[in-house]
């Protein structure tokens, strides 16, 4: 029988509380446990596929080609089970459902309402994210609910959670709030007001929660512990204490250390060893015990906002782990960069131009790929960064001045990166598009096959099989792979059946390490063995660097 525990926030957002989601899951799954976590997100998008990153950071693509929220990214960095669509859903899905039950005539007549109609089908999707009644079934769910306490969108989810405690019964959910402790520097003071009142506004809705997680900037005493635990009737075992960590990963750690793992096993009669967090004891020491130092270039458009590049940031700092190394990623808004002052790109280990959409700053990273490439820096392009890499090469290394992607030009007269108009999808379907279809869910997305070409780079790191997650609307245009491959580029691995260049690269002889990538391997990379793609360029980065300092 699954249980679940429901994660939720108070007083502001941003205080990590995927990150907290998914380390009390880590621990369930040390303790021998089957978990997975499902994020409920309020906003009325379908999903977030159709948000600016600058709105909403990135967004994470899951195997089966759902768009969702980042917070999941955290989830498969932390726990061995994978994510699926099901694992994250919206308001705007929710009442999409309800809607299209209601013109079907589902209800029978009845007034359609938010509860028990809304609430209802949340429930519904809960326990699919559970895999409830599935060979995938969990022994536990963890269900984060995106926002805070005290929104007015987010209270039929809260409303939902409540019903379904009560239908399940007491020993098979937990409530974990997630609250906010400031720190007053001219009292000298932690203030533990903020959270009596979020705890208050919870209870109103009739939930009590079993812990509360109080982010601060430092440890609580526990003089203001008993106070919290008094004022909000959660026992002052379950008030934890969760200060600022410097890496993400000392999280399960403190949790632990507090009993929160044994406070939600007591409380949800789970009988289970006891954890085992050695691997991320030895992850941390690896964080904090690098023997070298490099630095990264990620030039891009949402520079501003280091949460639009969550799973990059880590997938480099996954691969800096493994090669022993520190990896500091300095970002720089492409829309700066020109020929005239690209030359500043040159104090950098590496190079890598992320995904993007839209032409804002395109000429600046085509020019960065063109640096990269004449001087000789290991470069990553991935997504954009490879159709950059690509219009860069047709230009100054092809003949085909006028080389662009119909993205940023629809009437250049040398498409090298164009819309395909008709193409299979992960089941096989065939899809089309033009300009002007919907945008929403309608790019090559998920988990995708290729095979790669022997002797190559990529051949190296990928072996003879390449599968990674796609988010992209446009493709190298297969008209011109043969003019870029006489010029000198190689295209080391194309999809099976519309023959898609998945990755361009230059020959070792030429470049040490160049290599563009039409999907996100970013979304796979794990803490624990790195990412082969990240983890070789990384290693090219610290080459590059040795090579420096010799001359
Ligand atoms: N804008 C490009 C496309 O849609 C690249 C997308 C991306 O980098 N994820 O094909």
């Amino acid at each position: 029988m699954t249980k679940f525990v429901f994660v939720t926030g108070g007083v502001v957002s941003s205080l990590g509380k995927g990150v907290a989601a998914a380390s009390l899951a880590a621990i369930l799954e040390s303790r021998g446990l089957k978990v997975t976590l499902i994020k409920m997100d309020p906003y009325l998008n379908v999903d977030p596929g159709t948000m600016s990153p600058f709105q909403h950071g990135e967004v994470f693509v899951t195997d089966d080609g759902a768009e969702t929220d980042l917070d999941l990214g955290h989830y498969e960095r932390f726990i061995s089970t994978r994510m699926r669509k099901a694992n994250n859903f919206t308001s705007g899905q929710i009442y999409k459902s309800v809607l299209e039950k209601e013109r079907h005539g589902d209800y029978l007549g009845k007034t359609v309402q938010v509860i028990p109609h809304v609430t209802n089908e949340i429930q519904v999707y809960i326990k699919k994210g559970a895999g409830l009644d599935t060979p995938d079934a969990v022994d536990v769910a963890i269900v984060e609910i995106g926002g805070t306490v005290g929104d007015i969108e987010s209270q039929p989810f809260l409303e939902a959670v409540r019903q379904m405690s009560l239908r399940l019964g007491p020993d098979q959910t937990a409530f974990v709030h997630l609250t906010y402790v400031p720190w007053i520097p001219s009292a000298g003071e932690l203030k533990t007001k903020p959270t009596q009142h979020t705890v208050q506004k919870l209870r109103e809705i009739g939930i009590q929660p079993d812990a509360l997680l109080c982010r601060a900037d430092r440890y609580i005493p526990d003089e203001e512990r008993d106070k919290i635990s008094l004022f909000t009737n959660v026992v002052t075992s379950g008030v934890i204490s969760v200060p600022d960590a410097d890496t993400i990963y000392k999280v399960p750690r403190i949790l632990h250390e507090q009993g929160l793992d044994d406070l939600i096993c007591k409380k949800l009669h789970l009988n289970c060893q006891p954890a085992n967090l050695q691997r991320w004891d030895a992850l941390v020491y690896e964080v904090e015990h690098p023997k070298d130092e490099i630095k990264v270039a990620m030039v891009g458009k949402y520079v501003d906002l280091s949460d639009s590049y969550k799973s990059l940031n880590e997938a480099l700092r996954h691969a800096g782990i493994h090669n022993h190394a520190k990896v500091n990623i300095s970002y720089i808004d492409s829309e700066t960069i020109c020929a005239d002052n690209v030359n500043q790109l040159g104090r950098y280990d590496a190079i890598l131009v992320p995904g993007g959409f839209g032409i804002r700053g395109v000429e600046g990273k085509i020019a960065t790929a063109r640096y990269a490439r004449e001087h000789r820096i290991p470069y990553l392009g991935i997504c954009l960064g490879m159709q950059v890499a690509t219009i860069e090469y047709a230009r100054n290394m092809a003949g085909l001045q006028n080389a662009n992607s119909t993205e940023f030009n629809p009437d250049t007269p040398e498409p090298v990166i164009a819309l395909i108009t008709e193409w299979r999808d992960r089941e096989g379907n065939l899809q089309q598009r033009t300009a002007q279809s919907d945008m929403g869910g309608t790019m090559r997305l998920g988990a995708q096959s290729s095979d790669v070409q022997p002797g190559t780079l990529a051949h190296q790191i990928y072996g003879d099989v390449v599968t990674e997650r796609h988010r992209h609307r446009y493709e190298a245009n297969v008209n011109y792979l043969d003019q870029l491959r006489a010029a000198g580029l190689v295209i080391s691995a194309l999809t099976q059946q519309e023959h898609l260049t998945e990755i361009v690269e230059l020959p070792q002889t030429v470049h040490p390490w160049f290599m563009g990538v039409q999907f996100h391997p970013e979304f796979k990379s794990t803490p624990w063995n790195g990412h082969p793609l990240f983890n070789s360029f990384i290693h090219a980065a610290l080459e590059h660097k040795t090579q420096q300092d010799k001359n």
